[in-house]
């Protein structure tokens, strides 16, 4: 069984170096992924606001277990996933990748100095990426201009700090339109990165 659920929550019962093997493949494929990083209080939110359980759904290609309570219930629940897989060390883990790939990176999210921060952190530990924008998560949803700044960058792997759930509904909107592109949502991991 690759997939366990959790209070409703579909969660890949991958190991971290599993994930990375699968969206390899799917980026060797020409196929993007989205991925969205799971903790409890997600599972919570997604509970109580069906569009966002919709999306985690549908538009998700991968969701990991990111926080050790995930584990815990699925364990509880006599479907054990793996391990746990944060936000913070996947996006670790697909730096290092898209490093070896020469690939473009768009980091959106956080303070505009915490951003500033993690794109130098950034440049400095991974110097063969490109990349292809960065600015700060302080922007309404609503203003669609943002998203298409993203899209029209080209970027090859999106990282978006914006927090849940803004972070997955910025980034579906990038996949509808750029499906070949490797997105996923990081909360916090800016702050943690540049600090
Ligand atoms: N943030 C943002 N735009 C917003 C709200 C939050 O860029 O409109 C950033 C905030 O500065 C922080 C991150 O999103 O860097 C959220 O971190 P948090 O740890 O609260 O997120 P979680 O991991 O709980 O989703």
């Amino acid at each position: 069984m690759t997939k366990v659920d959790v209070l409703g929550v579909d969660f890949d019962a991958y190991t971290m170096a599993e994930f990375m093997q699968r969206i390899k493949e799917r980026y060797q494929d020409d196929k993007g992924s989205f991925i969205v990083t799971a903790n409890p209080e997600i599972v919570m939110y997604a509970r109580e606001h069906p569009d966002y359980a919709q999306l985690i759904d549908h538009d998700a290609d991968f969701v990991t277990a990111d926080g050790i309570g995930v584990v815990k219930g699925a364990a509880m629940l006599g479907t054990p996933l793996p391990e746990r897989v944060t936000g913070f060390d996947l996006m670790q883990e697909l730096l290092g990748w898209a490093n070896a790939q020469h690939l473009s990176v768009y980091l959106i999210g956080a303070k505009a100095d915490v951003n500033k921060a993690a794109v130098a952190k950034v440049q400095e530990r991974f110097p063969q990426l490109t990349i292809a924008g960065a600015r700060d998560g302080y922007f309404d949803l609503k203003d669609t201009s943002v998203a298409q700044v993203v899209i029209d960058s080209g970027a090859d792997v999106v990282f978006a700090a914006l927090g849940f759930p803004k972070q997955e509904y910025f980034l579906k909107r990038i996949k509808a339109a750029r499906p070949h592109t490797i997105l996923m949502g990081v909360g916090g991991s800016f702050d943690v990165l540049s600090g």
